[in-house]
This record gives structure tokens, sequence and C-alpha cells, in this order.
């Protein structure tokens, strides 16, 4: 039976929302297979994590768990170990999960010493589990067919729509110990970001400002817009890398995928690597001075001019469009 293994991540004990969509692709790829839903917990203590994804179901047969302390704080390193001895005590033969920043990391390693094929960036399921991804930054589609006794995949997650819970409770079964090494690795600190907005990934709306925006103070108009509309803040490389915004708030190719309801562009050109990570929207909105910025190929609504005029006007609206 080609049975799908999905690798699940928790957050003090409660199911990732992130992990959904991998969920759905993993359930559309076993039901092209003809093979059952399996998931795994790897952490110190999986037991109530388990249980608590068992009873709600989302289709899956039995929920496996494996314990040891080297799974908490998360390595790539330990986890793919994990998964691997998973993958050998439940005969899996398609593993994966949502594409993550730890899922990311931990499942090619684990694919690498099964010698395994991986599809990365899944955003379709065609007949006979043919995977679908973008290559080029998204400029074509590769469809891919993976043969061997067991393969791997990470699913894009603004490509498949979040699984419910629902249906009959899962079973949850205890695999045998395993041994699983951080090679070195030793996890010094964990630094949460605080921040009472939405995760970028799973915000149904994503303001982000690019270079125009010149310095990081200007961002706070944009922050102000992104708190009105209960969005999530986001930014182009070229903003990241200037340090007017952290990071973690790039959004493209090399940043994060959103795919929110309302993406809003302010001041960012529409590279094609900015596009990969934000094309999927529902409805775009780009404001640019520059009527020839490419972000108007794929914006829904344009809006020719400088952000010091419109995004006053855009806040007074939205402010007098939420009073009444
Ligand atoms: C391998 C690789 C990976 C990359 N990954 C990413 C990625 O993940 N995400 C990403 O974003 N980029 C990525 N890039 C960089 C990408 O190629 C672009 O350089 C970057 O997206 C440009 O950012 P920008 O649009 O903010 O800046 P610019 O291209 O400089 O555009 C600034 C825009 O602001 C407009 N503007 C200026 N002033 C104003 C104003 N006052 N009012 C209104 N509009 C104004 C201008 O007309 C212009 O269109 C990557 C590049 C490479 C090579």
């Amino acid at each position: 039976m080609s049975n799908v293994l999905v690798v699940l991540e928790f957050s003090d004990g409660t199911l990732k929302s992130s992990c959904l969509p991998g969920i759905t692709c993993a359930k559309q790829i076993a039901d092209a297979n003809g093979g059952e839903l399996h998931f795994l917990v790897l952490a110190a203590d999986p037991a109530a994590s388990a249980e608590a994804v068992a009873s709600a179901g989302f289709g899956a047969s039995t929920v496996h768990t494996m314990a040891n302390p080297a799974f908490e704080p998360f390595t790539a390193e330990a986890w793919a170990d994990g998964i691997v001895a998973a993958v050998r005590a439940t005969n899996a033969a398609v593993v994966g999960g949502t594409a993550s920043s730890s899922l990311r990391d931990a499942l090619p390693r684990a694919a690498a010493l099964l010698d395994a094929a991986l599809t990365s960036e899944v955003t379709a399921v065609g007949a006979e589990a043919v995977l679908t991804r973008p290559i080029s930054a998204g400029r074509a589609l590769l469809d891919q067919a993976s043969s061997g006794a067991v393969s791997f995949f990470t699913a894009r997650g603004s490509e498949f729509p979040p699984a419910e819970a629902g249906g009959a409770a899962a079973a949850v079964a205890a695999l045998p110990p395993a041994d699983a090494s951080t090679r070195g690795v030793t996890v010094v600190d964990v630094q949460k970001t605080q921040s009472s907005r939405p995760a970028l990934s799973e915000a149904e709306v994503v303001v982000s400002g690019g270079r125009g925006m010149r310095e990081g103070e200007n961002f706070k108009m944009l922050e102000e817009l992104t708190d009105l509309l209960g969005g999530a803040l986001g930014a182009s490389r070229a903003a990241t890398d200037a340090g007017m915004v952290p990071a973690d708030l790039q959004v493209g190719q090399t940043g994060k995928i959103v795919a929110p309801d309302l993406y809003i562009a302010v001041a960012i050109s529409g590279a094609i690597q900015h596009l990969a990570g934000m094309k999927g929207s529902k409805t775009i909105v780009a404001v640019n001075k520059d009527e020839e910025a490419p972000i108007f190929q794929v914006a829904d609504y344009g809006l020719v001019g400088k952000w010091e005029d419109e995004l006053p006007k855009i806040l007074e609206l939205v402010k007098a469009a939420k009073a009444g």
C-alpha cells in the first residue's frame, strides 16, 4: 500500500495551522495512490499532541509517535534521523508536509539519508500522484513523477486549502525509540518574534513596502494600514536588505510565499523574484509612482502616484469605511 506520512509540527502542544495545507496535499497524493494517510509526531513526549490530533481525525488512519529528547528544541539533524526511522518502521511510500522553514530543512536531509527523491514546493497533485512544482522563480511549472521505494515532498502552503478536522478519530501508535543525533548542534537560544499581527504566511491581508519607502521610519504608515486591515506586514528584499524592516518580513522567492485575499504592494517594482512570493494572492493592489513598473502587470488595482500622497488618502478611506 502506498501510504503517505505527514510530518506534523506543534507549538506549545497545539498543531500549527501551517501544517494544514500539507495535510491536504498529502491526502490528495494518498487518494491518487490508493494509500492511507498517516501522521508523524516527533517530540520529547509526543503523547498529548498525538492524542489531540488523532481525535481531530483529518482523514488519517494512524498517528505515529516517536519520543526522544533530541527532538526538542527542533534541529533538522535530529528530526531527519527521526523521520528516517519512522519511514523504515511504517514502510511509508511518500513522506512530506508543508514547506515550513523547519520541514524545508529536515525533509531534504531525511530524503538524502534514504537516497530518495524529493519534490519541493509542490503546488498541485495530478493523476497517478504526479507532482507539479514551479521552477525558474515561477516562470514555468514542472510535473515530476518519482519512482523508488520512498519519495519525499514539501507542499507550498499557499496552494492547498487547509485540511479540516473531522471524520473518524485516528489510532495512535508509538514507534520504537530510535537514535537521533543533533550532530554537534546545540540550540543556545530561541528568540520568538513578538507580534500581535497574524503570521505573514497565514494572514488574509498583507501590506508590503519596497525600496521606494526609502527608510524604516516610513513603514509606520504601512503598519497603520496593516493594523487597520488586521493584516501582516511584508517587504521586498531590497527593503529588508536595506535594514528598513526585519529580514523575516521578506516576501518572495527567497523569503515567504504568501497568498492572502488582499496583497497591497507599495513602492515595490515587481521583480520576478518578488512576484514568485505573492502572485497567488487573490486581489493585488499596487501603489507606484512609475506607471511602467512591472507590478502593474499582475495588479488587479493599480494606483500611479507617490506613496507620500496616496497612503494618507487610503488610510482616511479605510478609517471612514471602518467607522461606518
Ligand atoms: C536569487 C535572487 C533572489 C531574490 N529573492 C527576492 C525575494 O525573495 N523577494 C524580493 O522582493 N526580491 C528578491 N530578489 C531581489 C529582486 O530581484 C529585486 O531586486 C527586489 O525585489 C526589488 O525590490 P523593490 O521592488 O523594493 O525595489 P526596486 O526594484 O528598486 O523598486 C522600487 C520601486 O519603488 C517605486 N518608488 C520609488 N519611490 C516611490 C514613491 N515615493 N512612491 C511610490 N513608488 C515609489 C519605484 O518606481 C520602483 O518601482 C532576489 C534577487 C535574486 C537575484
